[in-house]
């Protein structure tokens, strides 16, 4: 996309009041069965556009009881698992040929980069072809008997009905994790999106029955936190993927305990990026304004506690200011543009909360610490030094272009720093001693260890977290797992 073509596209969005969208139950595109709606709001204008269907709870209860009656008749998971790879590269291909307008609708309703949705797309396509592929390698094994006479062996089943909820904040990327796994191995899908981050979600479903999924396998029902509640408490629903606040992700815990349900939870993060006294400054400095600014610092994964070796702190400091306030920030549309606005209203409330909370508690702001003069929802690269270790910025999950910087004097300081904090999702080591990358990837309590590198993922390896950052992990061959139960069979053959 270039200037003209984004220039163009913000005219007519601002003429546009936007489509109404439909949700998908049973096969069925449907408004809510009241007629309720709601309206996105486009995070860079700050207008309103779009109208999404408010489900009510019996909305959600037709979805439930569809994909639950699919699961039972078995018109999907006991299609031949090469009939089902078939459907889902055909999904996957209509998810690549419409690209660039799911693109577009992610940045409307989300106010993330149109390169990082963009080419978003395009990964939640490939993710569908993988774990597509991977349908037909779902099996069981078998093991020699000590007992003469039985045969023994093992069956990958799938779970059942699997509810998806989803954030806002990587909509689609984030469902892939969930549904294509889940349709791989034969469930049936509910899927919940964010209020703030519905309509791609629901572009999506349309391109699903194209591809020939049949009825019931996959609902999208939309609305907020109530239409969630209404679907993971649902009886027939055995297995709960969710991405989300720790806090919701705890109360959803809960709900799927007192019935036994299966549950995967991707929750937040305040991950240590670990920089060395002989690590590549300019490197690292060049994978911060990707990985932490490029996406406003709104991924569960950011590298949001900067460690530095004493000996480099107050020269790295500086240059971090500077690469801060160099950022380029604006219209996410814009191919120039480095970062946009926060996602939504009470993200931003929450991200002002710590600016305001980081001058009650006397940090030193070496970069933004504010909100720039202009319209949506943004705030300014933010960096503080002279945290205390209690210092709430350190401690707690921001979820905005904001990095605290802490010293450290060696190694051993920088491993107890790194773990002092009840997440472990991700960490960054920056470092040109071999030996010295190898025993921080040992030390630090994470899910994910990256070395002189940031927030690179593939479908093709396991995402998820330690301690406080969730419970299971997403893709890689763990994700079929995580959508499977294993059947053990018992044969007397005498
Ligand atoms: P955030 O604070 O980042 O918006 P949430 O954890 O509140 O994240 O939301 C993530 C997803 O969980 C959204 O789709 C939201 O609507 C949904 N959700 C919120 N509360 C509940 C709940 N009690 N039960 C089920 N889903 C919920």
């Amino acid at each position: 996309m270039n200037q003209q073509d984004f220039a163009d596209i913000r005219k007519q969005w601002a003429s546009d009041a936007g489509p109404v969208v439909d949700m998908l139950i049973d096969g069925n595109l449907v408004q809510a069965s009241d007629g309720r709606a709601f309206a996105c709001t486009d995070p860079y204008s700050g207008q309103d556009w779009g109208q999404v269907p408010l489900a009510t709870e019996q909305d959600v209860d037709r979805a439930v009881r569809a994909a639950h009656r699919a699961f039972e008749e078995g018109v999907w998971r006991r299609k031949p698992a090469a009939q089902r790879v078939a459907v889902l590269r055909r999904f996957a291909d209509l998810i690549e040929a419409n690209a660039r307008d799911i693109g577009l609708t992610a940045v409307r309703e989300n106010g993330k980069l149109f390169s990082e949705m963009y080419y978003g797309v395009l990964a939640f396509a490939e993710d569908c072809r993988f774990f597509g592929t991977l349908a037909e390698t779902v099996h069981g094994y078998t093991i020699d008997m000590p007992m003469p006479g039985y045969s023994a062996w093992t069956r990958r089943e799938p779970i059942g009905v699997v509810a998806a909820i989803t954030p806002w904040n990587t909509p689609l990327n984030l469902l892939g994790w969930k549904l294509f796994p889940a349709l791989a191995t034969g469930n049936s899908v509910i899927v919940k999106p964010s209020e703030f981050t519905p309509v791609s979600t629901l572009l999506v479903a349309k391109l699903a029955i194209e591809a020939g999924i049949p009825a019931g396998v996959l609902n999208v029902v939309t609305g907020a936190g109530e239409v969630g509640n209404w679907l993971i408490s649902h009886a027939l629903v055995d297995k709960i993927g969710f991405t989300g606040s720790g806090a919701t992700g705890a109360k959803i815990a809960k709900v799927a305990a007192e019935r036994h349900a299966r549950v995967s939870l991707e929750l937040g993060g305040k991950s240590p990026n670990i920089v060395f006294e002989d690590a590549d400054i300019d490197e690292m400095l060049k994978w911060t304004v990707l990985s932490l600014f490029a996406t406003a610092g709104q991924a569960c994964n950011a590298g949001s506690r900067i460690l530095v070796q004493r000996s480099i702190h107050d020269r790295f400091v500086e240059q971090l200011a500077a690469t801060a306030r160099n950022v380029r920030w604006g219209d996410p549309l814009d191919p120039e543009t480095q970062m946009g606005p926060l996602s939504n209203r009470p993200q931003l409330a929450k991200v002002s909360a710590y600016f305001d909370c980081a001058r009650e508690e006397g940090l030193s702001v070496v970069a933004g610490g504010g909100r720039p003069d202009h319209p949506g929802f943004f705030v300014q690269p933010t960096i503080y030094a002279d945290a205390k270790p209690d210092s709430r910025l350190i401690l707690e999950e921001i979820f905005g272009p904001v990095a605290v910087v802490i010293p450290f004097e060696d190694e051993a300081e920088a491993i107890r720093i790194a773990n002092d904090t009840r997440f472990g999702l991700a960490a960054g080591v920056w470092t040109r001693d071999l030996a010295r990358a190898h025993r921080m990837i040992e030390a630090v309590r994470a899910g994910t260890v990256w070395v002189n590198t940031y927030r690179v993922g593939t479908h093709a390896i396991p995402f998820g977290g330690f301690k406080a950052s969730g419970i299971g992990r997403e893709t890689g061959i763990e994700a079929l797992e995580a959508f499977t139960e294993v059947k053990s069979v018992w044969v007397n053959h005498g």
